[in-house]
């Protein structure tokens, strides 16, 4: 097997299989990212990453699941990927899910019919930072999309047949933007509809333009309270059918449920923490990696 550090994976493809298909991230532009910004983009020769498939079967015969690492392999040209999606379903013919990373700029454009293949070759699920649904932050954060191509993406994942999960970074707006966030993110998810809504929280990290803004003081951070605040305010706004979760070691409140059957617990779980100032979920965190 070979790696080309550092690789990410969502945490719950944390017992996969991880096959890089690409490398890098092929926007790399986003303000508050760190992730890529060694790396240029590139998509690896099929022949390349069918032969770490076939090193991998020799260590790892019976891996639950596959996620195909970096952060955009939906980017692939659709016969590449079939070839791997192929190669991935003969080599381990008892995986439950096959899954990547797909950015809305990468899947908004894209044929019904080639997301269809994907999913007929055994791709089941992809993972969309969305981030915010507001469009002025996700303008400033140069996210290179808006809501609308969000909202295009998803239905192209859907009518395909795929698993969507989207990811909701809490506290992106800063305090200025914290209540537009969560009304504009919650209105553009009714229209995604996506099966999964995953949060994580904004973690400005050394080296990228949004610590600069942080730094000159352009840009405020929410406070734990605030975030709990502004992730009630979203919750209440949703109308959707899809798993809430809050699975990522950034976010202060373990929060999660099926919408829209659960609602009223998870708000009256946030309210709890919101009545104890005190309340240890409010506290500052300490993260040393994400
Ligand atoms: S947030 Fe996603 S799209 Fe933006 S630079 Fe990072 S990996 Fe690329």
């Amino acid at each position: 097997m070979r790696y080309e550090e550092p690789v990410f994976r969502p945490p719950v493809e944390s017992n996969s299989l991880i096959i890089q298909a690409t490398i890098g991230c092929p926007h790399n532009r986003c303000t508050f990212c760190a992730m890529y910004k060694m790396k240029k983009y590139r998509t690896r020769p099929v022949s390349d990453i069918k032969a770490d498939i076939d090193s991998a079967k020799r260590m790892w015969p019976d891996p639950p699941s596959v996620f195909l690492a970096d952060g955009n392999s939906i980017a692939m040209k659709t016969e590449e990927m079939v070839e791997v999606l192929d190669c991935i379903r003969e080599a381990f013919p008892g995986i439950r899910r096959v899954s990547c990373y797909g950015g809305a700029r990468f899947i908004r454009g894209r044929k019904p019919d080639d997301l269809k293949r994907l999913r007929e070759h055994g791709l089941d699920i992809v993972y969309m930072g969305l981030e915010s649904g507001d469009d002025e932050i996700l303008r400033r954060v140069n996210k290179g999309v808006t809501s609308k191509d969000y909202v295009r993406a998803a239905n192209n994942i859907k009518e395909a047949g795929l698993n969507l999960s989207t990811y909701l970074l809490a506290g992106l707006g800063g305090r200025e933007r914290t209540e537009e966030h969560a009304v504009n993110s919650a209105l553009t998810l009714n229209k995604m509809n996506p099966d999964y809504i995953r949060v994580r929280t904004l973690v400005v990290l050394p080296g990228t333009p949004l610590y600069e803004e942080l730094e000159s003081g352009e840009f405020e951070e929410c406070s734990g309270r605030e975030i709990a605040g502004e992730t009630r305010l979203l919750i209440s706004k949703l109308d959707v059918e899809a798993m809430f979760l809050s699975d990522h070691v950034s976010n202060y409140l373990p929060i999660h449920g099926k919408l829209p059957g659960s609602k009223e617990k998870m708000l009256a779980a946030i309210d709890e923490v919101l009545e104890h100032p005190d309340h240890p979920s409010l506290k500052p965190r300490v993260i040393t990696s994400l």
